[in-house]
């Protein structure tokens, strides 16, 4: 499939006149009160509640690229307040309760983010949508069924989600061969670089400096050190995600797992009307080989999945260019799922990455001795989750003894990745088992395969 536009970081940045000029840069050393690396949401929601709390504190962000270069100016959109690390994991150092708190405080972001939007006077092309899970084969159903049994049981509100059935599924979005769906409620679409340009601008306002195109080479208690000069501060905040693997000391904490979108041309008013969509869900099919989806302010389906997952070595893409396989089968899933859109042109591609921890169980976290700290590892789910990890962050860093610092993700300690060729091999073979499943279950297993019970295991998701 033939694209227009490969990469220049997303098309999300093509939606709003291309990627932005770059702010000025660390102008040589400097002394402030907290010093954050990494301007994406992480560092942004940090810098945006302690300055809110604290407007006498000097922070400084430094950032490689610009505001927005990661994962935040690349994503589906979804500001989705789900929770899908493992929460037995998490039970292993806390109670129920804990856990149980930690999923409401995620699911109470999407509230939070759009206060914050109204209040600062951010344009994200934010909405209240539902979000869709669908089945399309009976495998897939009886994983869906099972999950909202699941959610219930995790004391997820009753009234916030509804199995549906294939022709109440079809009835929100015209998808071929559905079998039926999973419905979330009164979660939201965004338009991720206008969020994270936004809330840039938003911190700004407040009096927090951001350096854009200054390198970070190492952090150490109380310096950081960048290619530009560097920040001496009592606090350092590393909000890096998917990049952290380029920091010394810290290349095997987080593996940057790729993950691709295809944005299409407007679709017309009539194609629309064969395929539903009239809420605006967000759109997700329940494969191994996942997807997620939006349909975008201008009426474009904007579709991503995982594509090729992991480069050797824990290398990132360059500028979001993602390879034409990846392309190809993000089209396969789109035309597959709604084949009306077999004609449409697709005008943009873009990949970026996440941060997966070796337990794929996101963390936050302060040391007072150092005045060292980290959000992040979110797995895909940091449109919602980087915004509690800012509060939290604050918290810490202000000594607060709020509910937000004693939940279940705090400070957690988790082991590294192991070192290549076994860190390629595990995540290529969990792709390669993933697929098998996808094909099994399309064949007509009634169950989840067990390729991907085994490819779960593998690599410890
Ligand atoms: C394609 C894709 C789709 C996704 N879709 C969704 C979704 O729909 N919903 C959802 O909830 N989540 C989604 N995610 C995940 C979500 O976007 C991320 O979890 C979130 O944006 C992470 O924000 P962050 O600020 O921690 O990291 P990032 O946005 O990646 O920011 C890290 C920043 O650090 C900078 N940096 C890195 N190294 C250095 C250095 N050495 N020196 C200085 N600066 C440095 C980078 O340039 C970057 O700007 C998606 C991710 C991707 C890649």
């Amino acid at each position: 499939m033939l694209v227009k536009t490969n990469g220049d970081v997303s098309f999300w940045y093509a939606d709003i006149g291309g990627v932005p000029a770059k702010r000025a840069p660390l102008p040589g050393d400097q002394q402030a009160d907290v010093c954050i690396v990494g301007a994406g949401y992480t560092g942004l929601w940090t810098a945006y509640y302690l300055k809110k709390a604290n407007p006498a504190l000097s922070i400084v962000i430094v950032e490689r690229e610009f505001a927005g270069f990661g994962a935040s100016g690349r994503n589906g959109g979804w500001l989705s307040g789900g929770f899908e690390w493992s929460r037995e994991k998490y039970l292993k150092n806390a109670t129920r309760a804990k856990v149980i708190a930690m999923q409401r405080a995620m699911a109470g972001t999407v509230d939070e983010v759009e206060r914050v939007t109204r209040e600062e006077g951010i344009d994200a092309d934010l909405i209240r949508v539902d979000k869709l899970l669908a089945a399309t084969n009976k495998a897939q159903m009886v994983r869906l069924e099972e999950d909202y049994q699941f959610q219930l049981d995790w004391e997820t509100p009753k009234e916030s989600l509804a199995i549906l059935s294939a022709a109440q599924a079809a009835e929100r979005i015209n998808i071929a061969n559905l079998e039926g769906g999973l419905l979330l409620r009164n979660v939201a679409r965004v338009q991720p670089a206008k969020l994270v340009r936004g809330l840039a601008a938003a911190v700004e306002r407040l009096g927090v400096t951001i350096y854009e195109g200054t390198t970070v080479g190492r952090i150490s208690k109380g310096i950081v050190e960048t290619d530009r000069g560097t920040v001496r501060a009592p606090v350092i905040i590393r909000a890096t995600e998917g990049f952290t693997a380029g920091l010394p000391g810290h290349e095997r904490l987080w593996l940057p797992l790729n993950s691709a979108l295809i944005a299409t041309e407007p679709l017309s008013e009539a194609m629309w009307a064969e395929i539903g969509w009239k809420g605006h869900e967000l759109l997700s099919e329940t494969a191994h080989a996942y997807c997620y989806a939006q349909r975008t302010r201008e009426g474009r389906i904007a579709m991503g999945g995982r594509g090729v997952p992991y480069r050797y070595g824990s290398r990132t893409d360059v500028n979001g260019q993602t390879q034409q396989a990846t392309i190809d089968q993000l089209h396969d899933i789109l035309t597959r799922l709604l084949p009306q859109t077999k004609g449409v042109k697709i005008d943009h591609a873009w990949c970026g990455v996440l941060g997966v921890p070796r337990d794929w169980c996101t963390t936050a976290g302060f040391d007072e001795k150092t005045g060292m700290g980290w959000a992040g590892g979110y797995v895909g789910l940091g449109v919602s989750s980087s915004n509690l990890a800012g509060r939290t962050l604050a918290d810490l860093i202000l000594k607060r003894d709020s509910e937000l610092v004693s939940l279940p993700w705090v400070n957690r300690k988790v082991r590294n990745w192991e070192p290549e060729p076994l860190r390629w091999l595990g995540v290529h073979s969990m792709y390669q088992l993933f697929k098998l499943a996808d094909q099994r279950e399309k064949g007509g297993l009634e169950k989840t395969s067990r390729f991907a019970t085994l490819a779960n295991r593998i690599t410890g998701h």
